[in-house]
């Protein structure tokens, strides 16, 4: 085996259904008593349901988290939490929620308590991109990791369709990419190997059957250990490529990452074969980049980057972005296959994995 270097991340976990009844325990157990319920305006009712069940440990609700964490959302939230006199968040909602509790552990310390409704897998990282004037900075410091995560599978089973599958590959991105990572581990890669599996054959019973509790079960535990990966090792060309999509062309993230993940695996295949092998067999697919076309076909996923936004005029300046400052590929960055592999997830091209790799 490979010399590697492991770093656990510290946090505690309760998973299970019904397991929000255990919100106002949690919250005491870190030495709280009196937390800020932090949700997007759209899930204020879920926010304020928590507040009553933390009866005294709940000091208020600030409804306002928003997409991409902008700084002056952050300083709101901190405006209020200092004028309730809390000592500690509770975040409900998905990336967006918990990104904001992330920001605020950040300038105070206080502890949080994460309750993820998404498969995002933010409150598994020490990860925290924040917005100012426009522009996303990211960070990685053990001050913004959750103390505790509660996934309620209940708080999933409305999770839309859409969302739910776009979310459910977004999260199987990390995962993929944990397994050709330059500082990949055995460990990561056996919580990589699982949470693809666990949702490759979640994703597309919830797709026919949104309640069945069975395939949202498996499907938040595998985004849990997508988080994980996210959180551990280093990403590579493809959260590079949503990044640049992201953040330049204002294209929308979840989506995003579903469309470009097939062609970003396709284009890393010849470098990096065996992680292409566990990722198939994660899926139960003869390869590894037509399997998750097929999986995002099959949850009913868009194919396609100009049915999301993107301009065919814009290949050539996403193209330049990506290639500018990439961050480390299995295989080396190179404007011709980058350029093809866009203009592939432009028109919602099946990926055929030897022509991406001879390029
Ligand atoms: P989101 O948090 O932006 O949520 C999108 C919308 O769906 C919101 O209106 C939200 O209230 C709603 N919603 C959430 N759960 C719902 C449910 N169960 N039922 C109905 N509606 C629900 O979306 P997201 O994809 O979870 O998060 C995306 C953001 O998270 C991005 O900004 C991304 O950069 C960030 N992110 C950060 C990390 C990290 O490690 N820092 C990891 C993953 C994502």
């Amino acid at each position: 085996m490979m010399p590697f270097t492991y770093n656990g991340l510290p946090s505690r976990v309760i998973f299970g259904q019904g397991t929000l009844a255990q919100v106002a325990e949690e919250v005491r157990s870190l030495g709280c008593s009196r937390v800020l319920v932090l949700s997007t305006p759209e899930q204020e009712g879920q926010a304020r349901q928590i507040l009553v069940q933390l009866g005294e440990l709940g000091a208020d609700v600030f409804a306002g988290a928003r997409m991409h964490t902008p700084v002056e959302t952050t300083e709101e939230a901190m405006r209020a939490l200092a004028s309730l006199g809390a000592d500690g968040v509770v975040a409900i909602g998905g990336g967006s929620t918990i990104g904001l509790g992330k920001a605020i552990a950040l300038r105070t310390d206080l502890p949080q308590v994460a309750i993820p409704t998404t498969y995002a897998g933010s409150e598994m990282t020490p990860i925290l991109g924040e917005t100012k004037d426009g522009l996303k900075t990211t960070q990685r410091t053990l001050k913004v990791l959750p103390e505790t995560v509660i996934y309620d599978v209940d708080l999933t089973l409305g999770l839309p369709v859409g969302m739910s599958g776009t979310s459910g590959i977004n999260a199987i991105a990390h995962a993929v990419e944990a397994l050709y990572a330059k500082d990949r581990n055995p460990i990561v890669s056996l919580m990589a190997e699982e949470g693809i599996a666990a949702l490759a054959r979640s994703l597309p019973t919830i797709a026919g059957t949104p309640s069945d509790a069975t395939a949202r079960s498996d499907a938040l535990y595998g985004a849990w250990l997508c988080g994980a990966c996210l959180g551990s090792v280093g990403m590579s060309l493809h959260h590079k490529l949503c990044h640049t999509l992201g953040g330049s062309f204002d294209l929308p993230h979840a989506e995003t990452h579903t469309i470009v993940l097939p062609h970003a695996v396709a284009y890393n295949a010849t470098a990096a074969p065996d992680a292409m092998a566990r990722i198939a067999r994660a899926l139960d697919a003869a390869d590894a980049a037509g399997g998750l076309y097929d999986l995002a076909r099959s949850v009913g996923a868009t194919l396609a980057l100009r049915d999301i936004g993107l301009k065919e005029d814009d290949i050539e300046r996403a193209t330049e972005i990506a290639t500018a400052n990439p961050y480390w590929n299995p295989r080396d960055i190179e404007a011709n296959g980058i350029r093809r592999l866009l203009n592939d997830a432009y028109a919602g091209r099946r990926p055929a994995t030897m022509e991406a790799t001879e390029a």
